[in-house]
């Protein structure tokens, strides 16, 4: 028997599990045990060993290998075994990084894993999808991704979109009815639920019958396994450039040891100099180090909430110079507290805060008897019919004595938890409505209609929809009027009478909520929302608070003083929204609110042509946003714009950063995005911008250490051989350098923090290239001058010390090294080296020390003398040494610094 054809008793019977109480999570743990994770096998991963392995496959480095080789069969074995260690140390270098990068990807994967609400031990919690088991009872509603298969028990206007594995795109109703027939289509089976499909509406509970591999998705699974890395577009530039850089290294090389052979040194040390500079002067290690720095970024985003789901993200949040947030949730805190009531012209204040359903309802500043208000009392129940929130209570231990309070919370939407909290207070409960009204049916809130309606039968049999939502809508959708307790028929002075109502609530900042109802006859349709939210009879109403988060108004500034314009966007009414936009502090004077009716009619290209005095967007629908990416793109802006819902993603993917709500995010809205806010907060946005510019920052001040350092190195050994000078360095101590400093410190300049002004800055533009705010300018003259002084030292000292040409190489050695390590400081700041505390990174100063450690073991220690071709520096040594080292950084940093100061 197939599971679409069984009946509810059975379903539970073949997959053992209870449909009101669900797994206990002791079956849950035996199940996952017995059957394994609910996932798709993903395809094999590249082994530790070959990701090793491949560290070698580079050209250059294949060639220094076969050198080494020779010079081990001439009998140089201390040169090629050390050659040796270092080449397999550098492989060690770049696995571990590699690596690295790799685990930090993985574990963002897992951060944004999908998550199933199921039933166990009679308590919906959420878990990770990959424990769910067969027998799970799970909770689907509009925007989730299904997480397995499941036969569905109970649906409340489901519908799936199952294209990923039928390929049809039309939505699938759904129905919890038995069905017939021997071998039905998947799309046909109207009571399942299967994996990877995608919930558009409504919602419905299921009961898994199959997980993982054993999944319709997973019989196919093999077909839709593609392993996509995102390279940014950085990575892409850097792997170009990279090899127009390997181009200019191998001539210059080449250029080296051809002058070097012409001036008559020996072939053979030439060669392996040569073959030594090459691979020193590639910058082969670019690619992995941005990663890493991209990875390493990505790190410090998650530890302030900002949860990066594609790589390119982090370098076009730098870019980003409009941010379109949500209002509710994102810049306010999302907890709503009904403080005014208006019925027919007289208006309540509601005390009280919070979910703790105690206060006083007054009139005119005096207390009301609230039992004597027929019809507020009215409202307030059928705003509590109308809704899915519950109050729930926990017990919190508090204070010394370990008094047992109470607390309440809230369980579902918080505008309809404000709604149940203020009917509470009137001492309205769910028993007593539940002993008057059965509810027949429901049509759930959407952001498009901005109405929910359920269908009650009262005691007496008497049908009736109630129904809530945006007030200018419930308005226009009403013909009657409840006015001094009684049914009147809407008229342009009752209606101009709730209009100003609304205003009047909504300049207060208040999300109003209008509540109506409309009697039905047992012949009346029902069947969509169309048929019952007309003709309704408006009964008043409900105003609620929903203050702001505090750290908002600060992080909205921030982003202006970066060049960063903020948009709300809002489902709002525009008056409400004018009113927190002000309190916040987006809209500037002459700021324009523009609300969805306009919003409609006008084109994009009209909108195009106003958008940029546009603060607020209000009484929108999801379906707008896209509209206000396209137009704002059409500006030339980089545009990030949040969402949670299923109607937000297609604006989420077009965004240039398609930003979700990691608390209140629906699965659909997370996957189309490239970040997700843990949080739901705006000033993670900000906090995400300010690392994503200053990521891209730490990469250009390595690109920037690294390859000035290469020209430094090429060009000391080029002008030595057009000079006619002995080899300033040796094969070794080049390698020697190419794994010391460009190692550790190139590393620690990733962990850098952004320099202070980061966020007083205009948007980079995401035409920029690598080299772009003078950086090879920086690069080559930086470059240059470390190749000069080096080059000085080693003429200074061969000079006095003629026969001792391997003083006069370890002077050039150490004084190169010292230039580099005395350059990195440099690097860290777009200014000069004075602008910046070097001990703010200790990461480096650490680096840094270490590397000079190493240095002075290389040249003081006897065994390594031997095998790096170094010796004993003394004082004066040292006096040239730092002398040089210093010029290229410290002493024309001092002279720009002063340039600038006159
Ligand atoms: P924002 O865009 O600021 O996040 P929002 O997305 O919450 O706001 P919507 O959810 O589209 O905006 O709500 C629009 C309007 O619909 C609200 O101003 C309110 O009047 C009404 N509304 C909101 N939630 C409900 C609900 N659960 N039932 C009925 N009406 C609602």
């Amino acid at each position: 028997m197939k599971w679409y054809e069984m009946e509810v008793n059975e379903v539970e019977r073949s997959t053992g599990t209870n449909g009101t109480t669900g797994l206990s999570d002791k079956e849950a743990q035996k199940r996952l045990k017995q059957y394994g994770e609910n996932k798709l096998d993903e395809g094999e991963k590249p082994s530790a060993l070959l990701v090793f392995l491949s560290q070698f496959k580079d050209f250059m480095v294949l060639v220094l290998l076969a050198a080494t080789l020779i010079s081990g069969l001439l009998g140089e074995y201390i040169d090629a075994i050390t050659i040796m260690i270092i080449i397999l140390l550098n492989g060690v270098l770049g696995f571990v990084q590699e690596r690295k990068a790799e685990k930090s990807l993985t574990a963002l994967k897992e951060l944004s894993a999908p998550q199933l609400v199921v039933l166990r031990n009679g308590e919906w919690t959420k878990i990770p999808s990959s424990l769910a088991v067969v027998g799970d009872i799970v909770k689907v509603t509009s925007g989730d991704r299904i997480g397995a298969d499941m036969r569905l028990l109970k649906v409340n206007g489901l519908q799936i979109e199952e294209s990923s594995l039928t390929g049809e795109s039309v939505p699938v109703q759904k129905s919890e009815q038995v069905l017939v027939g021997e071998d039905l289509e998947l799309g046909d089976q109207a009571n399942m639920a299967f994996m990877g499909t995608l919930v558009t509406q409504g919602n419905g509970i299921g009961v898994i019958i199959a997980t993982g591999m054993k999944t319709e998705m997973g019989k196919i699974a093999h077909l839709l396994q593609s392993t996509e890395t995102l390279v940014t577009p950085l990575q892409r530039k850097l792997e170009q450039l990279g090899k127009i850089l390997i181009g200019v290294a191998l001539l210059l090389t080449a250029l080296v040891v051809l002058i070097g052979v012409y001036q008559g040194h020996d072939v053979y040390t030439m060669f392996l100099a040569g073959v030594s500079l090459a691979v020193a002067a590639i910058p082969e290690g670019l690619p992995a180090i941005v990663t890493v720095a991209l990875a390493l970024g990505v790190q410090r985003m998650i530890k302030r909430k900002a949860i990066v789901r594609k790589l390119p993200a982090v370098e076009t949040l730098g870019c980003a110079s409009v941010i379109c947030s949500d209002k509710t949730g994102t810049l306010t805190q999302n907890k709503m507290t009904v403080t005014h009531l208006w019925i027919g012209g007289k208006t309540w204040h509601v005390t009280g805060t919070g979910y703790e359903p105690t206060g006083d309802f007054l009139a005119s500043g005096e207390k009301v008897n609230i039992q004597k208000e027929r019809a507020l009392q009215q409202m307030l129940a059928f705003g509590y019919l109308c809704n899915h929130a519950k109050i729930n209570e926990k017990p919190v231990k508090e204070g010394l004595l370990k008094k047992k309070k109470t607390e309440f919370y809230l369980d579902g939407d918080p505008t309809e938890g404000a709604l149940v909290v203020a009917a509470m207070k009137a001492g309205i409960t769910s028993d007593s409505l539940k002993k008057q009204f059965k509810i027949i049916k429901e049509f759930p809130f959407e952001s498009t209609r901005k109405m929910m309606t359920v269908i009650v039968e009262d005691k007496n049999g008497k049908r009736f929809a109630i129904t809530k939502g945006a007030p200018d809508v419930v308005l226009a959708n009403s013909k009657n009027i409840f006015f001094n307790s009684r049914e009147e028929a809407l008229t342009n002075r009752s209606r101009t009478l709730v209009e100003d109502a609304i205003t009047t609530l909504a300049s207060q900042a208040l999300r109003t909520i209008a509540i109506a109802y409309r009697p039905l006859s047992t012949s009346d349709k029902v069947d969509y929302p169309l048929d019952v939210e007309k003709d309704l009879t408006f009964i008043g109403l409900e105003g609620m608070i929903d203050p702001p988060r505090p750290e908002v108004r600060d992080s909205i500034r921030e982003c202006r003083e970066a060049g960063i314009k903020t948009i709300m966007i809002t489902g709002d009414h525009a008056i409400t929204a004018r009113a927190i936009a002000k309190q916040l502090d987006i809209l500037p004077e002459n700021g324009k609110v523009l609300d969805g009716q306009t919003l409609s009619r006008i084109s994009v290209q009209q909108l195009e042509e106003i958008v940029d005095d546009v603060y607020v967007f209000a009484r929108v629908s999801p379906e707008h946003k896209l509209k206000i990416v396209k137009a704002l793109q059409a500006r030339g802006h980089i545009v990030a714009m949040t969402g949670d819902g299923v109607n937000d993603a297609p604006a989420i993917k077009a965004a240039n950063i398609g930003i979700a709500m990691g608390i209140t995010g629906t699965d659909v809205a997370k996957e189309a995005s490239s970040l997700i806010l843990s949080d739901d907060n705006f000033a993670t946005i900000k906090v995400a911008i300010k690392e994503g510019r200053n990521i891209y920052e730490n990469i250009r001040k390595f690109i920037r250490y690294m390859l000035a350092s290469n020209v430094g190195e090429i060009l000391v050994m080029l002008f030595a051989m057009i000079l006619g000078l002995p080899l300033p360095l040796v094969a070794i101590q080049i390698l020697w350098i190419n794994l010391v400093t460009d190692g550790l410190p190139a590393m620690a300049l990733g962990m850098d923090k952004a320099e202070g002004d980061v966020m007083k800055r205009p948007p980079r533009s995401p035409d920029e290239g690598v080299f772009a705010r003078g950086l090879a300018w920086k690069i080559v003259s930086r470059g240059f001058m470390i190749g000069v002084v080096t080059l000085v030292a080693f003429m200074v000292t061969l000079n006095a010390n003629p026969d001792d040409l391997t003083k006069a190489q370890t002077v050039a050695f150490v004084t190169l090294v010292m230039a580099q390590l005395i350059h990195v400081f440099d690097c860290r700041s777009e200014y000069s080296v004075y602008h910046r505390n070097p001990f703010e990174n200790m990461y480096l100063v650490v680096a840094v020390i270490s590397s000079v450690l190493l240095m002075l073991a290389v040249i003081y220690y006897p065994p390594l003398q031997t095998v790096f071709h170094t010796t004993y520096m003394d004082a004066r040594d040292w006096l040239l040494i730092l002398g040089m080292a210093a010029i290229p950084t410290v002493v024309l940093g001092a002279g720009q610094l002063f340039g600038k100061k006159r």
